[in-house]
């Protein structure tokens, strides 16, 4: 690849409040008969006045703290203007050089990326296009109008897709932890936008072309490899890229134009008349670090260092927070050793159905009978370093000879290890 890759993300994160973010009606819309999740405040109606949703405020803020960011003493609302059918009063409220949240870096494992800000903001409301009576509509839903919005903006500082999806992951898991959002792409609950440009030299090129309404982790990798291409072949070619907004079509696995960019002034931001500026105080910051959880990838180590478990294992038991805390009464309950409760939990995949000691002792004494996952592991890592010849072949694309390996390791154990399990244990470690 001749060109350095630069990608930049802009994520919105949909927040589980009670009530939606400058009104009472309710943020949880799902399911609800459309427009009646609404109010002469959420509806744009002439001389409506807003009122703050202080706990969607601190929910921001609580993330920001999270991801460390420097929070803000004093901020305020503004007004984003464009016109578009959703948005019934011509503009958006949301922040614009006073948010809540600022200047932070964080390593997620790949090296650092730089979060320019953390702002609080309102959703729109949704149009659908569909064919009623043989006649093309489109139609608006007001319920979401309003529903509290965080935004996260990061530096342009992501390399490669692969990385952006680690990146997000890593944000929706402590999204979660902090019970802010469920961050369900799928339910639109955490949306993403990616800012796509390549570079000739090493330094920001004068455009970037952003890629919006992603649905899924496995989509945003591929639109965001169909970009990498299509600007690529472009240069190639000579040809001059613009400044845009492009879909990603999943069937053709190609982008395409959807409007040329705003820049920020065509908004014409200006500061909202109708709500207060916010100033927090010293006892407001207390209360926030009392309300820090414990992270993921905190949770994550101690696991390892108190449980003995493997990276692995912990991962998967810190993947939501319920599954941590499970495991962890489990512990106290049971007295079992850990990393073989660990074991059973994650092999026999009870994770997802037992709740307490007396769910789970069936299985403990059913495993004692069974060969442990270390035992095939061992063997695993002995009968691969043993065979170097037959691992190559593997890589090289005979894959049928996986079931010479899986015979080696069976032999050690009169064929009684699990076969599946036994296939993993050699796919991951090949
Ligand atoms: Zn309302
Ligand atoms: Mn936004």
């Amino acid at each position: 690849m001749k060109y350095k890759t630069i990608i930049g993300l802009e994520v919105h994160i949909e927040q589980s409040t009670k009530s939606k973010m400058f009104c009472s009606c309710s943020a949880n819309y799902f399911g609800m008969q459309p427009n009646s999740n609404t109010c002469p405040v959420c509806l744009g109606l002439p001389g409506a006045m807003p009122y703050t949703n202080k706990v969607a405020v601190e929910n921001t803020m609580l993330l920001g703290q999270a991801l460390g960011l420097k929070l803000t003493r004093r901020s305020k609302f503004d007004r984003k203007h464009y016109f578009y059918p959703d948005l019934p009063k011509a503009y958006q409220i949301s922040q614009y050089d006073m948010p809540l949240c600022e200047g932070g870096v964080l390593d997620v494992g790949f090296g650092p990326v730089s979060i320019v800000r953390i702002h609080q903001e309102e959703d729109t409301g949704k149009s659908t296009h569909e064919t009623i009576n043989g006649k093309k509509v489109s139609l608006i839903d007001f319920n979401r109008s309003g529903v509290p919005l965080i935004e996260i903006v990061t530096g342009p500082d992501f390399d490669d897709p692969d990385k952006v999806v680690v990146f997000l992951k890593y944000i929706q898991q402590t999204v979660r932890y902090l019970n802010i959002s469920d961050a369900d792409m799928e339910k639109g609950s955490m949306r993403l936008e990616a800012n796509i440009s390549l570079s000739t030299d090493g330094k920001l090129p004068p455009y970037k072309v952003e890629l919006k309404n992603i649905n899924s982790f496995k989509f945003l990798k591929n639109a965001i490899q169909a970009e990498i291409e299509r600007q690529g072949q472009a240069l190639d070619r000579g040809e001059k890229l613009v400044q845009e907004t492009r879909g990603y079509d999943q069937v053709k696995r190609k982008t395409f134009t959807q409007r040329i960019k705003e820049e920020a002034s065509d908004y014409r931001y200006f500061p909202e008349p109708d709500l207060p500026e916010m100033t927090f105080d010293e006892a407001f910051f207390e209360s926030l670090k009392t309300r820090q959880v414990e992270l993921p990838w905190a949770k994550e180590a101690r696991f390892m260092e108190e449980y003995g478990v493997s990276k692995n294992y912990a991962e998967i038991l810190c993947e939501d927070i319920s599954k941590a805390d499970l495991f962890e009464k489990l512990v106290r309950q049971t007295k079992t050793e850990p990393k073989k409760l660990a074991n059973i939990l994650i092999n026999k995949k009870l994770l997802d159905k037992v709740k307490d000691g007396a769910d789970i002792a069936p299985y403990l004494t059913q495993q004692e009978a069974e060969i442990s996952r270390e035992e095939i592991e061992e063997s695993v890592a002995t009968v691969i370093s043993e065979n170097p010849d037959v691992v190559e072949k593997y890589k090289s694309g005979k894959v049928q000879v996986i079931g010479f390996l899986i015979g080696q390791v069976q032999k050690n154990f009169q064929g009684k290890a699990d076969p599946s399990l036994v296939k993993d244990l050699i796919l991951e470690k090949i």
